[in-house]
């Protein structure tokens, strides 16, 4: 992500609601990609800034700390009262338990950076409301292992029509490492679920159906393959010995559709972790427009940085990666579909 810096000269972090150097309101601009310091209007507008132009807009509906502490903000002429990142969510879980209002919260702080990216990246998409049958939201569920009086046994994070359920467990640290574990995975963050799932809804909007599907099947296998067995085969058997060759993680090899998911995960998080760097001064790539190869170049030479950053603290690596040829591919394959879906 790009860095942001307030009106008095202060850089402003996108988690920020206010300046911590001189203490005005700021917020951000999701459609702009953009952060901003706020001048308040009274009757409850607020404007902003930028060169020559000034930009009326409200808060998001959640922007009090005492809910969400939200701070993206409402351009003037929309008709919502929540924010673009907020009215994607369908269901929460029940508020009057304390846990959950800490849940929601942590998640709605992971999803906003996914949507945050998903506009920076120009993905096309149509929320739930514009769209019935196929738009994107987010239903938040608890299920009987941390609630017993809900009705579901066990929910399943996953995507299905536009639909992306995430269980709301994944919020706390201590579920999240249990499973981690239990799965033998490298990584698992709220923010790594969610551009995953995303994942799936643009295999289904960018994919699925059409001239793309045929180059995907040969990349990254045959998507009819039967899932179900897929899935059986994998928590029986575990991943194919040689997965570190083909696939970017154990859980890829799984099949063809898990392995498009994990893969763009991956390139969303490459891309924003590289602009950061880039915003830093840490490497100079032209991530947008440079050549594929260099910029990949680029991150490898990002991720032993990284590692070595946090070797020296005495953490575990925080790029616990392999790019292999193959993956290389399936990203580059995924940047094409990206670039492509501007046009
Ligand atoms: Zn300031
Ligand atoms: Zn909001
Ligand atoms: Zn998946």
């Amino acid at each position: 992500m790009k860095r942001f810096y307030c009106s008095c000269g202060a850089e402003i972090f996108f988690e920020n609601t206010i300046c911590f150097n001189c203490g005005k309101l700021v917020g951000i601009d999701i459609v702009g990609s953009e952060m901003f310091t706020l001048k308040t209007k009274g009757n409850g507008l607020l404007s902003a800034t930028m060169g020559m132009n000034t930009r009326h807009y409200r808060f998001c509906k959640h922007r009090s700390p005492d809910t969400l502490g939200c701070n993206i903000l409402v351009r003037e002429n929309d008709p919502e009262e929540q924010c673009v990142s907020c009215r994607l969510t369908r269901i929460i879980p029940d508020q009057s338990i304390p846990r959950n209002v800490k849940r929601w919260r942590t998640l709605e702080e992971a999803k906003r950076r996914m949507v945050f990216n998903m506009h920076r990246n120009r993905l096309p998409y149509q929320t739930r409301t514009e769209n019935p049958v196929s738009g994107l939201c987010f239903d938040f569920l608890e299920d009987r292992r941390s609630n017993p009086n809900v009705f579901e046994e066990i929910v399943y994070t996953g995507h299905s029509s536009g639909v992306i359920t995430v269980n709301a467990a994944e919020a706390d640290p201590e579920y999240r490492a249990s499973m981690q574990e239990e799965m033998n995975e490298r990584y698992r963050t709220t923010l790594g679920h969610f551009r995953h799932e995303l994942g799936h809804y643009f295999w289904m909007t960018l994919i699925q159906g059409t001239k793309w599907e045929r180059p995907f099947d040969v990349l990254f296998g045959d998507h009819r393959r039967d899932y179900d067995a897929a899935l059986k085969e994998y928590y029986a058997n575990g991943p194919a010995e040689d997965w570190v060759e083909h696939h970017i993680s154990a859980y890829s090899s799984m099949h063809p559709l898990e392995d498009w998911a994990e893969t763009w995960a991956h390139y969303l998080h490459m891309m924003d972790t590289l602009e950061t760097a880039v915003s830093f001064g840490v490497v100079n790539v032209d991530i947008e427009n440079g050549n594929f190869r260099d910029v990949i170049g680029k991150w490898v030479e990002l991720t032993i940085i990284m590692n070595s950053l946090n070797r020296s603290v005495g953490k575990a690596d925080a790029y616990p990666f392999v790019l292999s040829n193959e993956v290389y591919e399936k990203l580059t394959f995924i940047r094409n579909v990206i670039l492509a879906s501007r046009r």
